[in-house]
């Protein structure tokens, strides 16, 4: 064994000095330094391994640089790297590790959630024996990085196929080469999965994300708990929350302007025709806010409502606007729900936090007259990791609650 190599800020990295108020960022704890707090990359190749000082040359660490996102800089340690592939493997390892010890009752699940594995830039997912991945930075998107991706999963899960789902709008935004989604080993590009012992159809190189919502999973199941009666599981793509909430319910309806996601979600029920015996999902072709309106005006009744919209909020500036969305789903949600139904709402918007979340459904209970009592205010998925001084890496909120 060759002796290992000392730590020391000695490789042969170029450095980016980081003007004072990106140095605090990362004293603070974050990962990310924006490109206005640079002081001076002069002459850095885009995608590089970089060490990061302070304005007087103090080293904070080692990151990714990025040429053209407005996160410029996204450390991978707070220490020097001798060997950067030999810290990806290690990384790779150790978020596998993590979901070996986390995740139970299911097959498919994020494996490596970027910026919270110390990975940023790389989100990988399972589907049974097939993974998904995504790259969304230019240092990651090196070829040697790409092969050592590939061959530490191949290696580790032997899955039967590794396909990427590329963004195209974000590799537009990494000012990297367009590129089609596509297999990187294998050839299988369909299988089923199973989660909660709910089983779903996956089409790796179709629907939106890469595939399915893993990081309701956990909510699924807690939803499943209290659902009862009639139940409207409204935003509900390929069925996630009706297809578990269907044993408990009498009825249950899903709701999406997506038809390929309903074709989808109606395959999914005929999968778990035993589970659900007789009971028939009903599957609603309709934009949602116009559905609700309806149904609300014309005095509809449910004892369970399921709100999943998409991310409303994409920015800070959309916050307002997004907030207003949110409250008029859940006013309409909580005028449609009889006495002691239960509302199970959700947001993905990352800008809107948890507070704000519980404040807009407080406006919405007065406004309907309702009193709203919390069972649980739960977030995403334990594969879905929060790194506590990354606040991105917290964006989904699902309150479950009562209505009087
Ligand atoms: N609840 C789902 C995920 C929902 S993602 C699950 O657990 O799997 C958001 C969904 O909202 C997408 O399927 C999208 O097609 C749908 N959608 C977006 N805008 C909509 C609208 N105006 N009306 C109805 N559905 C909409």
């Amino acid at each position: 064994m060759p002796p290992a190599q000392p730590a020391s800020y000695t490789a042969s990295y170029p450095t980016i000095k980081l003007a004072p108020r990106g140095a605090s960022r990362l004293k603070d704890g974050h990962v990310w330094v924006y490109r206005s707090d640079i002081a001076a990359a002069d002459g850095v190749p885009p995608g590089s391994v970089v060490i990061v000082t302070d304005h007087r040359g103090k080293p904070l660490g080692t990151a990714l640089y990025s040429s053209s996102s407005q996160i410029a800089v996204r450390l991978i340690s707070p220490e020097p790297v001798a060997d950067f592939e030999k810290l990806l493997r290690e990384r790779i390892a150790e978020a596998l590790a993590y979901r070996k010890k986390m995740v139970h009752d299911t097959d498919a699940y994020r494996l490596v959630f970027s910026e919270a594995d110390f990975l940023p830039g790389l989100i990988v997912d399972r589907y049974n024996d097939i993974v998904s991945l995504q790259i969304l930075t230019q240092a990651l998107d090196a070829e040697n990085v790409r092969t050592l991706v590939v061959e530490e999963l191949s290696r580790h899960l032997q899955p039967a196929a590794i396909v990427e789902r590329v963004d195209p709008r974000v590799r537009e935004l990494e000012n990297l080469p367009p590129r089609d989604s596509g297999l990187l080993l294998g050839e299988k590009k369909s299988t089923t999965f199973t989660m909660n012992a709910v089983k779903f159809q996956f089409d790796a190189l179709e629907g939106q994300k890469t595939g399915a919502f893993l990081d309701q999973r956990e909510n699924y199941y807690a939803a499943a708990h209290y659902a009862k009666g009639d139940a409207l599981d409204v935003f509900c793509y390929q069925g996630g929350f009706a297809l578990h909430l269907a044993p408990r319910c009498s009825h249950i309806t899903g709701v999406d302007s997506s038809r390929p996601a309903l074709e989808v979600a109606d395959q999914n029920a005929a999968l778990n025709r035993p589970r659900l015996g007789d009971k028939e999902i009903e599957w609603i072709e309709a934009n949602a806010f116009d559905l609700m309106k309806d149904y609300s005006s014309s005095n509809r009744r449910y004892d369970t409502i399921v709100l999943d919209p998409p991310a409303f909020a994409k920015s800070k500036r959309d916050l307002d606007a997004a907030l207003r969305g949110y409250k008029e789903l859940n006013l309409r949600a909580l005028k449609m729900l009889n006495p002691g139904g239960i509302l199970v709402t959700c947001s993905c918007s990352y800008h809107i936090s948890q507070p704000d979340f519980l404040n807009m459904l407080a406006a919405a209970a007065l406004d309907a007259h309702r009193s709203l009592r919390l069972i649980e205010v739960r977030g995403q998925s334990k594969d879905h990791p929060v790194l506590l001084n990354v606040p991105e890496t917290a964006y989904l909120k699902c309150v479950i609650a009562i209505a009087s």
